[in-house]
């Protein structure tokens, strides 16, 4: 039998939460040999929840976003690559290629390169449209909505949604472009999703579902998006949040699978021996609910990093097996000081969804959601206690009647 390789060197591949989550926890469970960080950006791990929030309205400056303080980074004793994004990976070989030509080998490497924006093309020199997943897009966008622009944001999902509440609190005009008749009903289901566009309309958002953008139109700046409706929005700034692609690109060729994101077993190994994957980049089959998916949620680039050093520490012989990483999914928005909560996989369909909790004085609402007989979501509105149970019996795979029969 072949010998198994000792761990001394890791390599972790995008230096976001996932990133430093498992610097970390290699640390915490006795890892002394060298860790290495490499990040495409220049920024040391900053978090990203904040960006859409805090960071646009002005409240908080960049700074404050920063994941761990610098004592705490020089505390993990890391070695930083950043602002060089890796190019290939060789899994035989087990090394990997940055951009500048710079090589670096690894016993065991960990992939979290997360998401890119998806986009939508205008021509290079239209400035005015812009996407919202990294620290500096935030930064660009907030220094746009300084200038009091008109605002068109595209995709009615948590990234439009937040970007949509903020220009209504500064007082600016504000259309939103869902391609979808009702914005999040993909995930949430019609009737929740209409919950969450009413929270748009009420604030004044003129709300356009069912049309996709024709085109960003301006002289060297945006100054208008036809719609293919054919009607046309007048704006000096366009938010494109139509979701994201898993950013593999770099590791197409390399014999790694790869099928909307980098495939996993349900302990978060890929398909070369001594390679892992964690966070939004991770798709896996995950065994609670049967299905295979990937999660882009905050919560999840946290815990996916936790066990996927887990069972890189047990297959060097560092540590016990580990369980099955099977996670409920959890993500939340807030949009004009209502808190948005999900939990588990809600079903889109109609008679999937039942709301069990209505308070109009408040707004706050808690739907359930099923598969069959049994429980696999939940949404709440302004409700986050009445959330946590729900979060607990979808983890416990608790039967429809049963959930219904808690109150
Ligand atoms: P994000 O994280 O960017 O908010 P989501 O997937 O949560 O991503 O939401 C994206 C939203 O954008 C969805 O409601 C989807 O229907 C909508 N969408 C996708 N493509 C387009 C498009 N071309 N034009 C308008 N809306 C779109």
């Amino acid at each position: 039998m072949a010998e198994r390789p000792r761990l001394r060197r890791v390599a972790i591949v995008g230096a976001s939460l996932a990133g430093i989550t498992a610097a970390e926890s290699l640390r915490a469970r006795g890892f002394r040999g060298d860790i290495t960080m490499l990040g495409a950006e220049r920024h040391r791990p900053y978090d990203r929840p904040p960006l859409s929030k805090h960071l646009l309205s002005g409240g908080w400056a960049a700074d404050r976003t920063q994941l761990r303080s610098t004592e705490a980074l020089a505390g993990l004793d890391l070695e930083w690559r950043l602002g060089q994004p890796a190019v290939w990976l060789d899994p035989v070989a087990r090394d990997i290629t940055l951009a500048d030509g710079s090589t670096l080998g690894y016993d065991a490497a960990l992939l979290c390169t997360g998401t890119t924006a998806r986009q939508i093309p205008h021509p290079a020199q239209l400035s005015g449209v812009h996407t919202l997943r990294t620290l500096d897009d935030a930064l660009a966008i907030r220094t746009a909505l300084d200038r009091s622009p008109r605002v068109a944001v595209v995709g009615g999902g948590f990234i439009g949604a937040e970007v949509a509440a903020e220009a209504r609190r500064r007082g600016l005009s504000v259309t939103m472009v869902e391609a979808l008749p009702v914005p999040m009903s993909r995930g949430l289901g019609q009737r929740m999703g209409q919950l969450c566009a009413d929270l748009h309309l009420r604030h004044g958002v003129d709300v356009r579902c069912g049309v996709t953008v024709r085109a960003f139109e301006g002289d060297r700046r945006l100054q208008r998006v036809l719609l293919s409706d054919g009607a046309t929005v007048d704006a000096d700034l366009a938010v494109v949040g139509i979701g994201s692609v898993p950013a593999t690109d770099w590791l197409s060729g390399s014999g790694i699978e790869l099928d909307d994101g980098v495939v996993c077993d349900p302990f978060c190994r890929t398909s070369a021996p001594g390679v892992y994957a964690a966070g939004d980049v991770a798709r896996w089959h995950n065994g609670l609910f049967g299905v295979r998916a990937r999660i882009e949620h905050w919560t999840n680039a946290r815990e996916q990093a936790i066990a996927a050093v887990g069972t890189m520490l047990a297959d060097y012989g560092a540590g016990d097996a580990p369980a099955p990483y099977s996670p409920v999914p959890y993500v939340w928005s807030d949009q004009y000081g209502s808190r948005i909560q999900v939990a588990g996989r809600p079903s889109p369909h109609a008679d999937a969804v039942r709301v069990i909790h209505r308070d109009d004085a408040t707004d706050a609402t808690v739907a359930v959601y099923r598969d069959g007989d049994t429980l696999v979501g939940a949404l709440a509105v302004n409700a986050p206690k009445l959330l946590l149970p729900y979060r607990r019996m979808i983890a416990a795979r608790t039967r429809w009647e049963d959930a219904l029969a808690v109150r």
